[in-house]
């Protein structure tokens, strides 16, 4: 049974974070590839919205649980818009869930080791970094991409160990990616926590049979 969590930091040394829908408001990446995309592209090509709408669903769909599905070169090429451009204008639009700053700081002064670990791309995740304060609490910030590998792949949780060593019995990963916390457990990482708020405006994630959080109030050390 997934229960609310509760957290034994004593037991834990290292905690990986993933970056949207976790720690940021996913309504930004949510709002970029179904509304403000799908009608960059209608304009490009003379088509009307719903059918732009109807390609690109298609298209993004086929990548899901690929790193394509994250990747703004491909999609660059693939759409043929600058991904990467059409994201900067809606930057105003990106920010951290409530209380996400003081958690990261409370982290760092119990001495933990904070790394993020996420399957955007480093533009997307440079981006972020820009628009909002979390990069300055962080020991390492892992893109998948650097590994050519997506969280889905068991194969990234032992890519990391050669570049950041950890022990997965004293790690915890927060994560509103299901694929990505089932692998996790798979290979052994042992405190695993599922981020269901994604963003005030878009439906909670079911954590399956994950803990879960819905506020960082609620995990927030003492
Ligand atoms: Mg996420």
């Amino acid at each position: 049974m997934p229960m609310k969590a509760f957290i034994d930091w004593s037991k834990i040394d290292t905690v990986l974070l993933d970056m949207d829908g976790t720690l940021l408001d996913l309504h930004f990446d949510w709002h970029f590839w179904m509304e403000y995309l799908p009608q960059a592209y209608a304009d490009k090509n003379g088509l009307g919205l719903h059918e732009a709408n109807e390609i690109i669903h298609a298209k993004v769909h086929s990548q899901k649980g690929t790193l394509n599905w994250y990747c703004l070169d491909y999609w660059t090429a693939e759409l043929d818009l600058p991904i990467a451009e059409l994201k900067h204008e809606l930057k105003h639009m990106i920010k951290a869930h409530p209380d996400v700053i003081e958690f990261l700081a409370k982290l760092r002064s119990m001495n933990k080791k904070v790394i993020m670990v996420t399957n955007a791309h480093r533009d997307s995740l440079a981006l972020k970094l820009e628009m909002t304060e979390i990069g300055d609490h962080f020991d390492r910030l892992i893109s998948a991409h650097d590994f050519g590998l997506p969280k889905e792949d068991i194969r990234i949780w032992s890519a990391i160990q050669e570049i950041e060593p950890y022990n997965p019995k004293h790690t915890l990963l927060i994560d509103d990616n299901l694929l990505a916390l089932k692998t996790a457990r798979k290979y052994g990482i042992e405190h695993l926590l599922c981020a269901v708020h994604v963003s005030p405006n878009l439906k909670k994630v079911n954590p399956q049979y994950f803990n879960f959080f819905e506020h960082f109030r609620q995990i927030m050390p003492a």
